[in-house]
């Protein structure tokens, strides 16, 4: 008889410091109930992001078998979720799984660095219900983003834990792969035994690139070591994944730490091989501190790039990424590009609703004064107008191209190409970070012909915008934001403390 296999997931990364997520926020993402779930993944350009499309197909192509779809919420990183929506979407989730009657086996989309109102641990929470009822002899898998941040609850309820392995994400597809498979080999009785260490560390955004990125290397040189570990005597088939999560500082909980977790046939082997992780993280602990530019010397690299010789650049926004709960809307390097009187450069995309719908208003060839940010004020997201020429007008979906969008339908909402004395800029209305060149494309504007390109990205980007800039044209400019590196600009409450980069004197007992 083909398996039953219940499919959920709950996947927001949550800013502390950021505004509450709300339904709406979910609702324009991915909130989806029952077969809709398995319509979203199985379309040619799913809008859900791609673990689950990657164990549908992956399952499908093992033979028959029988998707019990249940709930599943995503939402582009935010502020913690309102308690209210969370409730409702919990009470549903359990509805539906107790009326589904027995599963074989589930697996649990999550991303790990979720916030509720009055709870810090949600993913926890979820499982916790979900073991509840399918009991304890059903196994359960999940997928995290390595930006989560892992509690005892996310391990103590599962059976098998698998966390990205690149950042940029161009895994997610290739996690859900794996979890399929590992789910495929549970179901035949295999039992596993998962360990968690958990080290005095909380990795800025910046410090946690993988792959061949000489400054960021201490991060992806831990990924590397597990993966080539888990390969050689005494883990090989035993260690069945092997997980390094770098965490999401901004979400500011008691359990935020850089954490290697083991999933193992062998609780000695989970054990021994989660130690030998953590012992390498804690021997390169102090490479996790960003090194950024300060925006005067962007302005004067801005002057120079593309001329005489000199290759362009791309400007990384880190400190205001909507991929970090960031809003999308800080003035302070368009602003200083703009007074600088710098041409040739494209910036986007700048999340303002209002300014984009004014523009859609006045038409393409309009002139007008484009005032940004007349309505989300805040600290960060301060007013600032310039005269504007409205270039080109769009409706908003586009179609991923390269990078963790690419294909993926993403909507941008009424959009708008803006020439501000000869920078261009692209305003959008659904906040999403610029991780794809097709933000800038779909407004018939040629990246390469850019002398500087302004992106309001921590580090996705790189993997839409390879294909354009290497790594040395890659800027990371120091602005003040919601998801600043510099970790001590912000008031933390719940971080273990002393914890690296932030104190001086850390200490890790590995017992
Ligand atoms: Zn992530």
């Amino acid at each position: 008889m083909s398996k039953r296999i219940a499919l959920l997931g709950f996947s927001i990364e949550c800013n502390r410091f950021a505004p509450v997520a709300t339904e709406h926020d979910f609702a324009a993402k991915t909130l989806l109930h029952g077969s809709a779930i398995m319509d979203d993944a199985r379309a040619a350009a799913p809008r859900m992001l791609a673990e689950l499309p990657g164990f549908v197909a992956a399952m499908d192509t093992a033979g028959p078998w029988t998707p019990v779809p249940i709930a599943l919420a995503m939402a582009e990183p935010n502020g913690p979720v309102e308690s209210g929506f969370f409730r409702r979407f919990i009470a549903d989730l359990q509805t539906r799984l107790a009326a589904a009657g027995p599963v074989d086996g589930v697996y649990c989309v999550m991303h790990g660095a979720g916030l509720v109102e009055h709870d810090d641990d949600p993913e926890g929470t979820i499982q916790t219900l979900v073991r509840h009822i399918v009991g304890p002899n059903v196994p359960i898998v999940a997928t995290y983003d390595l930006h989560g941040n892992i509690s005892d609850a996310d391990i103590d309820t599962i059976d098998g834990f698998i966390g990205y392995r690149t950042n940029p994400h161009m895994d997610m597809r290739a996690c859900g792969t794996e979890a399929a498979h590992l789910l495929t080999r549970l179901l035949a009785g295999t039992k596993t035994h998962i360990a968690k260490i958990r080290l005095p560390i909380v990795p800025p955004t910046v410090t946690m690139l993988t792959g061949l990125d000489a400054h960021h290397r201490p991060y992806g040189e831990l990924i590397d070591l597990g993966q080539a570990r888990m390969r050689e005597a005494p883990y090989d088939g035993v260690v069945l994944n092997v997980s390094v999560m770098g965490g999401f500082a901004f979400a500011d909980t008691p359990f935020n730490g850089l954490t290697a977790v083991v999933t193992a046939t062998d609780a000695a082997a989970a054990r021994g091989l989660a130690m030998e992780l953590a012992q390498a993280g804690w021997d390169r602990r102090t490479r996790f501190h960003p090194s950024l530019t300060s925006l005067p010397d962007a302005i004067a690299l801005a002057r120079s790039a593309g001329h005489a010789g000199k290759p362009a650049l791309v400007f990384a926004d880190v400190a205001d990424n909507p991929g970090g709960g960031g809003r999308g809307n800080t003035m302070f390097l368009l602003e200083a590009l703009h007074s600088a009187g710098i041409t040739g450069a494209l910036v986007g995309v700048i999340n303002d609703p209002e300014l984009a719908a004014e523009a859609h208003s006045l038409g393409e060839g309009a002139r007008f004064t484009a005032r940004f940010n007349r309505v989300s004020v805040s600290a960060f997201s301060k007013p600032f107008h310039a005269p504007a020429i409205i270039r080109r007008l769009h409706p908003g979906p586009v179609t991923g191209r390269r990078g963790i969008f690419a294909g993926n339908r993403v909507d941008l909402g009424p959009s708008v190409a803006l020439d501000l004395d000869g920078i261009t800029v692209v305003v959008i209305s659904n906040r999403v970070q610029c991780a794809d060149p097709v933000f800038f494309e779909a407004f018939g504007l040629d990246i390469a012909a850019a002398r500087v390109v302004h992106v309001k990205s921590r580090g996705h980007f790189r993997g839409g915008f390879d294909e354009f800039f290497a790594h040395d044209q890659v800027i990371e400019v120091d602005t003040p934001g919601l998801t600043s590196p510099l970790l001590h600009h912000f008031a933390w409450q719940h971080l273990p403390r002393p914890v690296v980069p932030l104190d001086p004197h850390v200490v890790w007992n590995p017992s």
